[in-house]
């Protein structure tokens, strides 16, 4: 089985550089999708209480046998558990619907401009991290300004800053300051959605190397030194996305990626989305 390298953090934990995201996996079919993708080989997972389908990870975990350490696992505060009481009532019920005694990374999942109290949220993220609940903690969808209020406010850095980042919102601004302050950045939506998988560009290169437009994506996303973790509830593409590390994309066919940029989003952007689930 092809070894997927880990990044090191800020806070000397490693993470497995590819996971497998479950973002809009129905809960019904998560321990399913999770179990074929541990089959596979991933051993990273990125899920969120948003998501609805924390206790799908947990099962297919438990039902995996493989041991605890062998396992990375994400998950995010939803965006109205924000606040230090409420962050830390939350985070209980992550752990009890995972079925863990701890996880890899915990994260906020949006700054939530007009809401503005994510210092207070990170002050309890603090709290779990030192009683070692989370192995590392860490921030989504945040800005520099977002990242410079909690330089000054708080003690403990953020180790991975979550965004969207693809071909057509390479994000390079934002992954520089992460580089520069030791955040590591983890790339969401790697390949759009799949809507970069027809771009010309990409499918010629993807053709010179006998490989897919996914797998040339990801693999761009890899030479950057971002973490992904693509979502697949099909099986052959679940394969297709955990094949990348057998080829490398030399200099300019990473330029020739990055230049399509169009800052061009699929989701929402974090200075102006708001949503406060009910
Ligand atoms: P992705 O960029 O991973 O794309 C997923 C879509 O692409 C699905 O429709 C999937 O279809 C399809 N797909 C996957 N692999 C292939 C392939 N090899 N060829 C063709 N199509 C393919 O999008 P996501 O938005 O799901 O992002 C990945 C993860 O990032 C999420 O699951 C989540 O963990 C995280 N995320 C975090 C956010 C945040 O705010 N922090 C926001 C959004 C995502 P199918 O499943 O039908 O095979």
């Amino acid at each position: 089985m092809v070894a997927v390298p880990n990044v090191l953090l800020n806070n000397g934990v490693e993470i497995p550089q590819l996971g497998f995201g479950v973002f809009q996996i129905d809960p019904s079919e998560t321990a399913d999708a999770v179990s074929k993708a541990f089959e596979i080989g991933y051993r990273h997972i990125d899920t969120a209480q948003m998501y609805g389908n924390e206790k799908g990870v947990g099962q297919a975990f438990a039902k995996s046998g493989l041991d605890r350490s062998e396992v990375f696992i994400t998950s995010k505060l939803n965006n109205n558990q924000l606040g230090h009481d409420a962050a830390l009532t939350a985070f209980d019920k992550t752990l009890a619907d995972l079925g863990l005694e701890k996880v890899d990374l915990f994260l906020i999942h949006w700054p939530l401009p007009t809401k503005r109290d994510f210092v207070e949220t990170w002050k309890a993220f603090e709290e779990i991290y030192r009683d070692g609940r989370a192995r590392s903690i860490g921030v989504s969808n945040f800005q520099p300004h977002h990242l410079r209020r909690l330089h000054e406010e708080t003690t403990i850095p953020p180790a991975v800053n979550q965004i969207e980042v693809h071909p057509y919102l390479t994000q390079e601004e934002l992954r520089a300051f992460d580089d520069e302050h030791g955040i590591a950045t983890e790339a969401w939506s790697p390949i759009a959605q799949g809507k970069v998988l027809d771009d010309p560009t990409i499918v010629a290169i993807a053709k010179e190397h006998g490989k897919t437009p996914a797998q040339v994506v990801l693999r761009w996303h890899i030479q950057h030194g971002s973490i992904v973790f693509p979502k697949s509830v099909t099986e052959s593409r679940m394969k297709e996305n955990f094949e990348i590390f057998d080829f490398e994309l030399p200099v300019s066919d990473m330029g020739s990626i990055s230049a399509l940029n169009k800052d061009e989003r699929t989701g929402p952007d974090p200075d102006v989305f708001d949503y406060i689930p009910a």
